[in-house]
């Protein structure tokens, strides 16, 4: 996750165009968190879905994030066209 934000944010520094990136990093970052919080909730058993813990409110705002920042399945859909593109 990490190397692909350095790499988009080179890219944008040198002028270039970043929307698929940004489309490929806003889905693999969302779904990589619902992933691992939803582990730890696992992990931690009904501990994990109480409010004593933080896991369940994390949970709550990755999920939006999923539609709020532009659904996964439409970011998805412009990697795909765009990469495409470039093969026509
Ligand atoms: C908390 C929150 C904050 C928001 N803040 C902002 C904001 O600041 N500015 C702003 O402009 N908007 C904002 N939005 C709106 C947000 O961008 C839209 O909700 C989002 O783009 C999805 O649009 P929609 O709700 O009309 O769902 P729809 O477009 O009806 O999509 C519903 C579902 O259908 C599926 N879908 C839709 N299109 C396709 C497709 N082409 N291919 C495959 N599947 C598809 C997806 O699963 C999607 O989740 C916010 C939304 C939320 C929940």
């Amino acid at each position: 996750m990490k190397v692909m934000a350095q790499d988009a944010a080179a890219k944008q520094d040198a002028g270039r165009d970043v929307r698929t990136e940004a489309s490929m990093i806003k889905v693999f970052a969302t779904e990589m968190a619902t992933l691992v919080i939803d582990r730890a909730m696992q992990t931690f058993g009904a501990m994990g879905v109480t409010k004593e813990m933080p896991l369940q409110l994390m949970a709550q705002k990755v999920r939006t994030m999923r539609v709020y920042e532009g659904p996964t399945e439409v970011h998805r859909m412009v990697v795909a066209r765009r990469q495409m593109a470039l093969w026509r």
